[in-house]
């Protein structure tokens, strides 16, 4: 084995990427190898030595937070290999940029992480895959990557695994970072990073905790679901709430009941783009948090989820603050 980082690891897990019509279950199914992703890539394939492993073969709708943990783990154990220079996992569209942002987290080295995926299917004529596939070995290979964290690379574009978003449900540019932009592009083969991740955190544990709830506030909520979160064991809940991080009048007593009962409450915004803060009185930003809500910076709801499953599962016991070191 040669002591200089230049293979890079494709690790499959399905999604569009591996999928065909199955004209049986009359339906896209999940059934590419990673050995069949690297044969399409035909003339596309760039000069770097790669090899292969499977890792499950789902849609990501059917990722849960233990397998997408188990598979942030194996990342980082490949990339202790010292002729690893980066791993490539191919991903589900659907919630890659959740898997991203947990092994983002969960990473403890420095070495490039690359998810990617497809808006179309294996068998189009137009898939987009092998272009994104091709893209994102020649990111996992490059050295400017180093410190960059786990990213995604799809339509040429590469995005922060704690900003993107997917924003399209079937256009082949799905994925943005809307508020920051993304950190750089592939452009004719050449890897252009524009700018660094700054405010990227890592979360050691062993485990992680997936009953944790995400609850979308609409106008007039009342307070049954974070009731029925709290009864049925939830160990973690967060507000999706009205923008600065603002809730109706029915949810300060559960919100207070949760924190009374040792289940951390984090507060995020209904809005794509912007901070939560306490500002406003009543049932706003600060009743919420004289309630002892944690307010989780401009993370979106669904990474404010994944990072309160890693540090429960971390066991950590003042979430306030580390919350605050890694929301910003
Ligand atoms: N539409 C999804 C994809 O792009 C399905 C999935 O997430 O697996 O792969």
């Amino acid at each position: 084995m040669s002591d200089i980082a230049t293979r890079v690891v494709v690790v499959s897990t399905g999604g569009t990427i591996a999928s065909l019509p199955d004209s049986n279950a009359d339906a896209l199914l999940s059934t590419a190898s990673g050995d069949d992703l690297l044969a399409a890539l035909g003339t596309l394939r760039p000069e770097v030595p790669v090899s292969t492993e499977a890792f499950c073969n789902i849609g990501s709708f059917a990722m849960d937070l233990q397998i997408s943990f188990r598979l942030a783990r194996r990342i980082d154990a490949i990339l202790a290999g010292p002729d690893v220079a980066g791993v490539v996992v191919t991903h589900g569209t659907d919630t890659m940029e959740e898997a991203v942002f947990l092994a983002d987290l969960v990473q403890s080295g420095d070495k490039p992480v690359i998810f990617t995926g497809a808006q179309r299917h294996a068998a189009e004529p137009d898939a987009d895959g092998p272009r994104n596939l091709a893209d994102a070995i020649l990111v996992a290979a490059s050295p400017a990557m180093r410190g960059t964290g786990a990213v995604i690379v799809f339509e040429g574009e590469i995005h922060a695994a704690r900003d993107v978003t997917k924003v399209h449900a079937s256009r082949v540019g799905t994925f943005a970072s809307s508020e920051h932009g993304k950190l750089g592009e592939i452009d004719a083969g050449q890897v252009i990073l524009q700018r660094c991740t700054a405010l990227r955190r890592s979360v050691r544990t062993e485990a992680i905790e997936d009953r944790v709830d995400l609850i979308r506030l609409a106008m007039g909520s009342d307070e049954r679901f974070m009731r029925c979160a709290l009864a049925s064991g939830a160990r973690g809940i967060v507000l999706e709430a009205f923008g600065r991080g603002n809730v109706t009048p029915a949810l300060l007593a559960p919100i207070r009941d949760a924190v009374r009962d040792g289940v951390p409450v984090l507060m995020t915004s209904r809005c794509p783009q912007g901070r939560v803060t306490p500002l406003y009185g009543g049932s706003g930003g600060k009743g919420v948090a004289a309630a002892g809500a944690i307010f989780a910076g401009d993370l979106s709801g669904i990474k404010a989820r994944v990072l309160l499953a890693l540090l429960l599962g971390a066991g950590e016991t003042n979430i306030a603050d580390a919350v605050r070191d890694i929301a910003g």
